[in-house]
């Protein structure tokens, strides 16, 4: 392929590599391609570029038409298992005993659930994030690695990178390839499903909130969120949990107000990883939880996107249950599956931990956290097993068979980062929205894509911990 030719002779020209790094970093600033920086997460008057390939990587077009199409029946199932308590409960079971986070979320689903349901109108917003492994065979095969069913990020100013990519193909000559990379419309697709929840709700006067951390290093992708809802003349907030707290209340009807305003729908891009909560944030979850504002995701949703919830999905029969009549769909989502094991205590745990000792590097051992950085490979797969592998501590944790993605050579840009060719691999995530109204879906949409690669060097991810950067797929 012409650009993994062109790298080679580049690297081997460091004045022309230089340049052309440069003018890839000007024409994203140029395009607003930018990020604010660590060291000033929340200033406005410092910005970088957005973390980003030189080029784009080639990704195979089947395995991004397949994690495309598999997209509305994925969210057709987060939205069943959300309102499936008994299922909920049995699959969490093991791991509510040995992880307080997931216990403590629990412990809000089934509260809300015996308190009755207020609020029939349900938005969700996720991201379905695969590999593409290479079979020994060579041949490739899709393979989701998790769904992500809160704070699902990484569209908003990366909407711009299609254009970037182009500019920097065209400007070495590569016009052709240049001409082969899509636009993308995630960010109004995915705001689309705000609005139409937004507008299900009713009231003209009341606001989106979204709900923020305290470090928004994020904050520009956010905007690109909020104009499209002020394009719609819909009015946004955005509030911290210790601003909910102090200024939250719900009144008789349980309609949640915020400093006066009345909120038809929170949307959370916090409150997924444990240090997100404090005590009173917990509290102040929960009155949003029980109020009559659309909650993008409700804690029952959330729950639908654990690691745990995913591995049980994949045991036979269970995803028959959510498509009783459908086996087309099931073996549509199903293909998608990795090998997953279960870790709860009894012989079916025993034989996982066997086998993941025996093998570690053919696993990934996952506890419920999300945000990246959390997972174990190889040798530490070992000593983190051989530390809770004789009680229940180890159901906080499913085993995962380990994806091998191919590699490709690519330039990794972030700031400070060296210029070095490195052989990376990608995650393409598959955005979709939906939204239901009682019991009618009335919006359920695959959103577009978007391609996030690493060096393959790193086991694990994360955009904002610093491995993994936005790329754009360059389709074969
Ligand atoms: P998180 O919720 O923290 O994002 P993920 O399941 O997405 O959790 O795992 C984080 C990262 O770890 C992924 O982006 C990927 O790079 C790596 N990873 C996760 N599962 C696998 C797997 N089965 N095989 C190979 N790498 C994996
Ligand atoms: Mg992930």
């Amino acid at each position: 392929m012409a650009t993994r030719e062109f790298l080679q002779q580049l690297i081997s020209n460091p004045d022309r590599l230089k340049d052309l790094v440069d003018y890839a970093k000007e024409t994203a600033f140029q395009h607003g391609l930018i990020i604010r920086t660590h060291e000033t997460p929340n200033s406005s008057e410092v910005a970088t570029y957005a973390p980003f390939t030189l080029f784009p990587t080639p990704v195979p077009k089947a395995a991004l038409l397949q994690a495309l199409a598999v997209q509305t029946h994925f969210n057709t199932l987060v939205d069943k298992i959300s309102q499936d308590p008994d299922f909920l409960e049995e699959a969490l079971a093991s791991t509510i005993q040995a992880d307080d986070f997931a216990a403590k979320l629990f412990g809000i689903y089934r509260q809300v659930q015996q308190e009755g349901r207020t609020q029939s109108i349900v938005l969700g917003m996720n991201r379905s994030d695969y590999m593409v492994d290479q079979k020994e065979d060579g041949t490739p095969s899709l393979k989701q690695v998790e769904i992500n069913t809160i704070a699902a990020g990484s569209f908003g100013v990366s909407d711009r990178l299609p254009m970037v990519h182009r500019l920097v193909l065209q400007s070495v000559g590569l016009v052709e390839e240049s001409n082969r990379v899509q636009d993308t419309n995630r960010t109004a697709a995915m705001s689309a499903a705000l609005a139409k929840a937004w507008e299900l709700y009713g009231q003209q006067k009341a606001v989106i909130m979204i709900l923020v951390e305290e470090s928004q290093i994020s904050k520009f992708s956010h905007r690109c969120i909020e104009k499209e809802l002020w394009n719609r003349n819909i009015p946004v907030i955005r509030r911290r949990f210790e601003e909910v707290s102090i200024g939250g209340s719900l009144d008789g009807d349980k309609k949640l107000f915020i400093d006066g305003l009345e909120v038809a729908v929170v949307y959370y891009r916090f409150g997924y990883m444990p240090d997100n909560y404090t005590e009173q944030s917990w509290e102040t979850r929960l009155l949003m939880e029980r109020s009559l504002a659309v909650k993008c995701p409700d804690v029952g949703t959330q729950l639908a996107g654990t690691k745990k919830v995913q591995q049980v999905l994949a045991r036979p029969g269970v995803l028959e249950k959510f498509f009783p009549d459908q086996p087309d769909v099931v073996e549509q989502i199903r293909a998608t599956f990795a090998g997953l094991y279960s870790l709860d205590m009894g012989p079916e745990g025993d034989r996982s931990v066997a086998m993941a000792l025996a093998d570690p590097e053919k696993f990934v051992l996952k506890p419920q956290r999300e945000g990246g950085g959390n997972n174990y490979f190889g040798d530490d797969i070992i000593r983190v097993l051989q530390e809770v592998k004789t009680d229940k501590r180890r159901a906080a944790y499913i085993l995962m068979e380990r994806i091998r993605p191919r590699t490709e050579p690519n330039i990794l840009l972030r700031k400070q980062l060296p210029i070095t060719l490195a052989s990376v691999c990608y995650e393409i995530g598959v955005y979709g929205a939906y939204v239901r109204h009682g019991g009618e879906m009335v919006l359920n949409e695959v959103c577009g894509y978007t391609l996030r690669t690493k060096n393959s060097e790193n086991n694990d991810g994360g955009i904002i911990g610093g491995v993994t950067v936005f790329d754009s797929a360059f389709v074969i």
